[in-house]
């Protein structure tokens, strides 16, 4: 399969992150959001990216120039009927992402795959939403897109080997290494995580130690290149909390019951990064 014209449906923190890699290998991609404000950031954080990449002498002119040109931004999604491949980044919430896959099935024609970067969402139930479910796929991005090097593909019980192949492909066509997984809450690498991180809220809870002095025990203690909490923040706390509830909720087991100072952040508007306050801030 030739995949030559690409839509991300999202353009928060994944999304941007996701056309950026796949305007830079060569694709042209569609990026669709209900918001022309996470639009016009989502684009804004694309460039700064590039000139990064540009100043680091990773990319050339030439490449920041042609990677922008191929990126058109949207509000609509009949603009992706020109995809041969749509990838679904927008906010981890299952009925949302089962309208906006019905939306997308609408506008795409029938050869079309259609992914997901679900974080802990079944592929299988998603699957189910859309016209051609053997066509329909997990390829779940780390964040952030352009610096990690991992895609955990995740094939739901309908999905085909044809569609799989070509989920490697495209993982191979933007340089990155792909794990290919079952479906089960959370996957592999959020299953392990996740839990290790509402574990550290849990201890911040309990007042154990400062958000600092947590997150320096784990970075020097545990040779993480970034604490737990300074991860929740780029993460988006609301996305941890959904993350753990379909854990919770997908394995029917108490371990994964998100902290209650989580919840009361999510509660507070205090989502990390994205929001400027977490565990952290980010004022400036
Ligand atoms: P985000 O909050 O930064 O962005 C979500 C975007 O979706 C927003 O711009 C929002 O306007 C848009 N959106 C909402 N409803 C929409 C609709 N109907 N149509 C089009 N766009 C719509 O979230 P994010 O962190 O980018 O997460 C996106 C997905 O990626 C989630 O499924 C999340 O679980 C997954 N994910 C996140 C991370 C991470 O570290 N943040 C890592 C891997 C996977």
């Amino acid at each position: 399969m030739n995949i030559h014209h690409i839509a991300v449906v999202g353009a928060g923190i994944m999304g941007n992150g996701i056309a950026q890699v796949c305007a830079l290998a060569g694709i042209e991609v569609s990026l669709i959001d209900i918001s022309e404000e996470a639009l016009e950031k989502g684009l804004a954080t694309i460039t700064g990216n590039l000139e990064r990449q540009l100043r680091k002498d990773s990319i050339s002119l030439s490449d920041k120039l042609a990677a922008l040109g191929r990126i058109t931004l949207s509000t609509h999604y009949a603009s992706m009927n020109q995809a041969n491949f749509v990838i679904e980044a927008a906010s981890e919430n299952l009925e949302l992402k089962k309208r906006i896959l019905q939306q997308i099935d609408v506008a795409v024609g029938d050869h079309c795959i259609i992914a997901t970067n679900t974080s802990s969402l079944s592929i299988t139930e998603l699957a189910a939403t859309v016209s051609h479910p053997e066509q329909f796929i997990g390829l779940h991005f780390f964040n952030p897109v352009p610096v990690m090097s991992l895609i955990e593909v995740i094939r739901g019980l309908q999905t085909s080997e044809a569609t799989h192949k070509a989920a490697l492909a495209l993982s191979d066509m933007i340089g990155k290494s792909s794990v290919t997984v079952r479906n089960r809450p959370g996957f592999v690498v959020n299953r392990i995580l996740c839990p290790m991180i509402n574990e550290a809220i849990f201890v911040l809870q309990e007042n154990l130690a400062s958000a600092k002095e947590i997150d320096m025990g784990m970075q020097l203690g545990c040779n993480h290149p970034i604490g737990p909490l300074a991860l929740a923040d780029l993460v988006g706390l609301d996305t941890l909390l959904a993350a753990l509830r379909s854990l919770h909720e997908g394995f029917d087991d108490p371990k994964y019951r998100p902290a209650q100072l989580l919840k009361e952040m999510v509660a507070a508007g205090n989502l990390g990064r994205k929001s400027g306050r977490g565990f952290f801030n980010y004022d400036d």
